[in-house]
């Protein structure tokens, strides 16, 4: 499997946006094309610091592309990205993805999984970030003794072990069962409003992305067509207001 940017870690991590702990990500006419197929196209956003967007839309409409796109993975024919400013390609260490899958090695425990995010290893910062997602009494355990939810808990860990500035989700509660993933919502929720970072929640669940995050944006024929932010106080119920979000994506 493929762990993607977990596994190529510089040893310093740069300076975090002091203010609120997270980059402001700014994308301009972006353009990512796969041969023939052009998945994105003249795509503007604008990311502040700290706000937790959500990214909907039909399956194929380009939302892992974009993810992909900021995370560094993929590069834009045409079109900038910037964080905090300045004009960025190729990977960074203070971005972390989070996907379906918990991409977890099964040769090595719990711990030494969550050990991978951390640029020097280091087990106490892995201690602290399993002990966030309340598995620090499983550190010794093989990923294959775990249940789903758990292997997510793990991979939410690593992810946060390298204290990023910025989080991808890229539906990571997807395969979970409904009790699991609201337990798992509430916990991303926690940690996001703790520890600040900026986060991208990419879901086909309309709902889910109205219960967590601050805005929410659609994708549809490889641009932003509808983009709206959400005032009701957390916690929240679902948001009648994005119905419409539904009826353009079911
Ligand atoms: P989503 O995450 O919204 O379901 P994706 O971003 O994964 O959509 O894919 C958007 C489109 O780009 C799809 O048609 C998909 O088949 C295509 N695509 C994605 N990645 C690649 C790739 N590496 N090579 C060729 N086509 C790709
Ligand atoms: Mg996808």
């Amino acid at each position: 499997g493929k762990i993607g940017v977990q596994l190529e870690l510089p040893a310093k991590l740069p300076q975090r946006n002091a203010a609120t702990g997270g980059i402001h990500i700014d994308i301009q006419e972006a353009q990512v094309q796969f041969g023939e197929l052009e998945v994105l196209r003249n795509l503007n956003l604008s990311i502040p610091a700290g706000q937790f967007l959500g990214v909907v839309g039909r399956s194929g409409c380009g939302k892992s592309t974009l993810l992909r796109l900021i995370a560094g993975l993929e590069t834009a024919a045409k079109g900038t990205v910037r964080f905090d400013g300045a004009a960025t390609s190729g990977l960074r260490p203070d971005v972390r993805v989070m996907f379906q899958d918990a991409r977890l090695l099964p040769w090595k425990t719990v711990l030494d999984n969550v050990r991978i995010g951390v640029p020097d290893g280091d087990r106490d910062k892995a201690r602290e970030a399993l002990a966030l997602v309340g598995l620090a009494d499983r550190e010794k355990e093989w990923p294959s003794v775990l249940s789903g939810g758990q292997k997510q808990r793990v991979s939410l860990a690593r992810a946060l072990a390298g204290d990023p500035s910025l989080l991808l989700f890229d539906e990571p509660l997807g395969a979970l069962d409904a009790l699991t993933r609201i337990e798992m919502q509430q916990l991303i929720e926690r940690l996001w409003q703790e520890r600040k970072f900026t986060a991208i929640l990419v879901t086909h669940d309309v709902g889910e992305a109205v219960a967590l995050t601050d805005r929410v944006v659609l994708v549809e024929s490889g641009t932003i067509s509808h983009d709206q932010s959400i005032t009701l106080a957390r916690p929240r119920e679902k948001d009648s207001s994005f119905a419409h979000y539904e009826s353009l994506i079911l």
